[in-house]
């Protein structure tokens, strides 16, 4: 008997949509990946073709150009990725920045910007992070001023995940100085065009090699006052909170599907490697933590999937969220140390995919609202 993890919300459609997005993974990303990791991109062909095949935006609807699908769309792209260590290019990032203008934004910007982000040929970005700040996010310093009928922007972001191909960025920036929360509100910057936009470096990690993680610089960045997300200024600290639980069912999402690829792999592995005359996997101490493993997967399968069925019914809540994402990045962590020690020395090689998920998931404790700021989240309904 072998374990399974199944998904509980595959029904027929989801699972037909799966299967290309699975083959879509298998014969156009996975052979590109070594390439990216070395470049340090995915290019913008591959999010081209993502887009032509009818993977990006998938939950946005068909009248923006997306797929008219819901969440579990979105999921079976990140999932199918996450199990086989795919993490240069950053759909989900993109799926953000899509539900912050389809949520937030003017009905010009959404017929502006949603067609072209669903093909592909518009990378979304959002640049909340600054070098000096992070999680205090209202204590961002970027400016944007209003000017006539428009804004100038100044600014330096970090950090920005697919940075370097974006060709939408979201830019969290003080219109009140004077204010935190409500002084912030976000600006459109259209990458090809706005003067002052430039690209720093392409930031080199510990992981996610084939991710365009960069600097961003604004330097008097001068855009329409259309580009004002929504249409009002102070209201971008509260567009960013309203739309936090789909991002950190994301991660968890990745979390799940991560340790179950991490899984397959290391059973695999271990049935093939031998010690002392035997396959590694005889040994009681790889059955024991397999079974440890095994167990911690199917509680995070469980976890995970309410919360995507809570997401697509619209009650998940905002704690139940930070939940997902403290404990699944968590227990990923635990899990890829755990199946790379039974990798012995090939785990810690780059060529194996254990090593590349084990850097990869380190990430996950940090970024989309760091792990302690997950639990200071949840002690707040206590
Ligand atoms: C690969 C990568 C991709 C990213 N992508 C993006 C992106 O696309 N867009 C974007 O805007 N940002 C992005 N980020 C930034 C990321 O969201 C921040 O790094 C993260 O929010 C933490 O902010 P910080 O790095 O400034 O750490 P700090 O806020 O300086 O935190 C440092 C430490 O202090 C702890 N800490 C801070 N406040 C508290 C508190 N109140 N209580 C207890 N502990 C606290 C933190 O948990 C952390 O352990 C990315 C980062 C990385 C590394």
């Amino acid at each position: 008997m072998t374990i399974e993890f199944k998904i509980s919300w595959l029904d027929d459609d989801i699972a037909m949509y799966r299967d290309t997005v699975i083959r879509f993974v298998e014969s156009e990303m996975l052979p590109q990946d070594a390439i990216a990791r070395a470049r340090g991109h995915v290019g913008h062909a591959l999010w081209r073709r993502a887009g032509e095949v009818g993977l990006l935006c998938s939950d946005i609807p068909e009248a923006y150009g997306g797929g008219g699908g819901d969440f579990r769309h979105e999921a079976v792209f990140y999932d199918a990725m996450a199990r086989r260590g795919l993490t240069g290019m950053s759909p989900s990032v993109h799926s953000i920045v899509a539900h912050y203008l389809l949520n937030h934004g003017t009905e010009v910007q959404k017929q502006r910007y949603l067609p072209q982000m669903a093909r592909g040929e518009l990378v979304g970005a959002i640049a909340m992070t600054e070098p000096g700040t992070g999680s205090d996010l209202q204590a961002v310093r970027t400016r944007a001023e209003r000017r006539g009928d428009g804004y100038v922007i100044n600014g330096a972001k970090t950090f920005i995940t697919n940075g370097y191909l974006a060709g939408l960025v979201l830019v969290v920036a003080k219109t009140d100085p004077t204010q935190r929360a409500r002084g912030t509100s976000i600006l459109i910057v259209e990458t090809a065009h706005d003067e002052g936009f430039r690209v720093g470096r392409v930031l080199d990690k510990i992981g996610l090699k084939a991710q365009d993680t960069s600097e961003l610089f604004f330097d008097d960045v001068t855009v329409p006052a259309d580009r004002l997300l929504g249409g009002v200024e102070g209201h971008g600290f509260f567009q960013l909170m309203s739309d936090l639980p789909y991002e950190r069912t994301i991660i968890g999402v990745m979390a799940a599907a991560a340790i179950e690829g991490a899984y397959a792999a290391t059973v695999a592995y271990v049935r093939e490697r031998e010690a002392f005359g035997q396959a590694i996997a005889e040994f009681q101490n790889t059955k024991f933590k397999l079974a440890e493993i095994a167990s911690v997967a199917t509680v995070a399968r469980t976890f995970v999937d309410r919360c995507v069925t809570d997401l697509v019914a619209g009650s998940l809540d905002a704690t139940t969220a930070a939940m997902i994402k403290l404990w699944a990045s968590e227990q990923q962590g635990k899990v890829m140390d755990e199946c790379l020690q039974l990798h012995g020395g090939y785990g810690y090689m780059n060529e194996y995919l254990i090593a590349r998920m084990y850097a990869d998931a380190r990430i996950q404790r940090i970024y989309g609202g760091t792990n302690e700021i997950m639990k200071e989240v949840i002690s707040r309904a206590l």
